[in-house]
């Protein structure tokens, strides 16, 4: 749903503008130094990029579901580091505060996040819980006015940086599955929090990731997020949801900007007297990213809308995902194609820089393959619901 379209219009322009003037010419820089420079993050932090998703109560812009995906698009069409250093803020870092949190937790952290002043991360995933996420081991032992949360978690976006974590834990220990599991909010300089040096990756230059430690960690009971034990499954669903509508169009901009890339390339680039976007199979690869882009926004719009009007988009969810990720993929290996020897050249093209960082939206978030089982489940379940 769109508020006020002039609005809206004006923050994608600006958005727009901002990727094109500040991202594009630094992406190298960002690259060499494995970080996103703290001029840029204050440039972001200024323009409100860090509160898209938080109410405005708390400070941020509020965005509706649509109002965010649209802005996603313009933000993602450059290197994924940008979008990945604001993008816990406006996605999994805040979500859980924002769908269950109470409201001394919501006025305690959002209104610092929305604002650029800390960062939030989601710790989940464990050694033993990647694609089976609620097999988690991280426990939360009730003392006093305290929880005592031991165990760690790894591959967490953002973590080497965060301020805020958001932590699911087993409360109940004799709890297994999605049950029993709790969901805290964390601050980094709590006694017995850690977390390592970021990760060596593929991709993704400049977005660290990496290990929260967790021994003898004390957590204020009123950090349990919502104040309720047990539910913190629950919490993780609702953020995940809205994620993989968002993630979809975090996934849909690098596609456009690689598309954008290669026909500029094509367009200059001659061999045999002519220029290379001429050549009927090097138009047919062209056409067919920019098909398949155009897929993905309108399934991304349309889902994003339906999310906004209260509907059921469990099922629809997944498909965006699962669409989306698997499409930017594509459109990566098509573009170092029509790039030929200057995509793989790292030297000659940033395309190879991309084709390796949108390798990961295949895989996080929900690989293709949960996805593909999480569209049939939710058919079934429709099924079942409609008899
Ligand atoms: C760079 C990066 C950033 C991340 N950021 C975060 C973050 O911020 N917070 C967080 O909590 N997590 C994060 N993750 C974790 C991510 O969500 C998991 O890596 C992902 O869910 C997959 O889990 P796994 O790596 O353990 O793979 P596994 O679950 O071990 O999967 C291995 C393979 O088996 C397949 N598989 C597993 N189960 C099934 C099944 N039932 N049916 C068919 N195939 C199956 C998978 O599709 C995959 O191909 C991040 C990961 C990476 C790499």
């Amino acid at each position: 749903m769109i508020r006020d379209k002039a609005r809206l219009d004006a923050l994608l322009g600006e958005v727009n503008d901002w990727v094109r003037r500040v991202a594009h010419p630094n992406e190298q820089r960002v690259a060499e130094l494995d970080e996103v420079p703290r001029d840029i993050v204050e440039d972001m932090a200024a323009r409100g990029f860090f509160g898209w998703s938080i109410p405005e109560e708390y400070g941020g812009l509020g965005l509706t579901t649509e109002e965010l995906v649209m802005g996603a698009m313009e933000l993602s069409q450059c290197a994924v580091a940008y979008r990945a250093r604001v993008g816990t803020n406006t996605g999994i870092g805040s979500e859980a505060l924002v769908a269950d949190g109470t409201e001394d937790q919501k006025q305690r952290f959002l209104p610092r996040m929305a604002r650029g002043e800390a960062t939030g991360c989601l710790a989940l995933t464990e050694p033993n819980a990647g694609s089976e996420a609620s097999n988690i081991e991280t426990t939360a032992r009730r003392d006093g006015d305290h929880y005592v949360l031991n165990g760690m978690k790894r591959y967490i976006t953002n973590a080497p940086i965060a301020d805020v974590f958001t932590v699911f834990a087993r409360t109940d220990p004799e709890s297994t599955g999605a049950k029993g599991v709790s969901a805290f909010i964390v601050e980094r300089g709590t006694e017995g929090l850690s977390t390592s040096k970021p990760y060596k990756m593929m991709g993704q230059s400049g977005s660290p990731v990496g290990e929260v430690h967790f021994e003898d960690c004390r957590v204020p009971a009123e950090n349990l997020i919502g104040g309720q034990e047990g539910v913190g499954f629950r919490t993780a669903m609702k953020v995940l949801n809205k994620q993989r509508i968002h993630l979809a169009a975090l996934c849909t901009g690098p596609a456009i900007r690689m598309l954008d890339m290669a026909f500029a390339h094509a367009s200059t680039r001659e061999q045999f007297g002519q220029k290379v976007v001429d050549f009927q199979l090097v138009a047919a690869l062209l056409a067919d990213c920019r098909t398949e882009i155009e897929a993905a926004k309108q399934l991304v719009l349309a889902t994003a809308r339906a999310r906004d009007e209260g509907r059921d988009i469990a099922l629809e969810a997944s498909i965006c995902k699962y669409f989306a990720s698997e499409m930017c993929g594509r459109v990566a290996d098509r573009c170092v194609q029509v790039f030929g020897g200057a995509g793989f050249v790292a030297d000659h093209s940033s395309i190879e820089r991309y084709y390796r960082d949108v390798r990961l939206f295949r895989l996080y978030e929900g690989t293709s393959q949960i996805h593909q089982l999480n569209i049939v489940k939710q058919m079934q379940r429709r099924e079942a619901a409609a008899q």
